[in-house]
């Protein structure tokens, strides 16, 4: 069983992180898309509510599952004996924080490999940060978002 698993904050889950979790679970026997638990970093979206929305978004892929994750990463990997941990290569400015990253999980636990995937180049602008900001300045998202999340920014910023 190959299992992969993909963390983030997903604040909210954009097409972005959708093409890679596509790709993902073409590779993959089954993708753990893994939303961490922060106390200390408050998102737009709650907890909660980026899992239910995440959830409903990947519904209709069988081998993917929707989970939350605190502590150390490859702590968990392990837990959910995962062979690998997927991350999401946009451009050149993501590289050195991920290169960092996969080294330093590398060398906490040499059992479990980082794998970048590279989204379409139409998605290799957008991050959950501007979907945002664009939304709170009542910009259309709908090219940005599938529709469930486009309705959740919207609600949250008509409050
Ligand atoms: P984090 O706060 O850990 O960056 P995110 O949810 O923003 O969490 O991102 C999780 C992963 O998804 C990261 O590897 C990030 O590079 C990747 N990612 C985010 N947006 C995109 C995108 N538009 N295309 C491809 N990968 C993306």
């Amino acid at each position: 069983m190959r299992r992969a698993v993909y963390p983030g904050s997903f604040d909210p889950v954009t097409n972005g992180h959708l093409d890679v979790i596509e790709r993902a679970s073409r590779l993959y026997d089954e993708v753990i898309v893994a939303v961490a638990h922060n106390e200390s970093k408050t998102g737009l979206f709650s907890f909660e509510e980026r899992m239910a929305l995440l959830q409903e978004v990947v519904a209709h892929h069988p081998n993917v599952r929707i989970t939350q994750f605190s502590g150390l990463l490859v702590d968990y990997a392990r837990q959910v004996q995962a062979q690998v941990i997927i991350r999401g290569l946009r451009a050149v400015s993501d590289f050195e924080y991920e290169f960092q990253m996969a080294l330093m999980n590398r060398k906490l636990e040499g059992g479990v490999e980082t794998m970048f995937l590279m989204p379409k180049e139409e998605y290799t602008y957008l991050s959950s940060r501007l979907v945002k900001e664009i939304a709170r300045l009542g910009g259309n998202i709908d090219v940005f978002v599938p529709d469930s999340i486009a309705r959740a920014l919207r609600e949250k910023f008509s409050r």
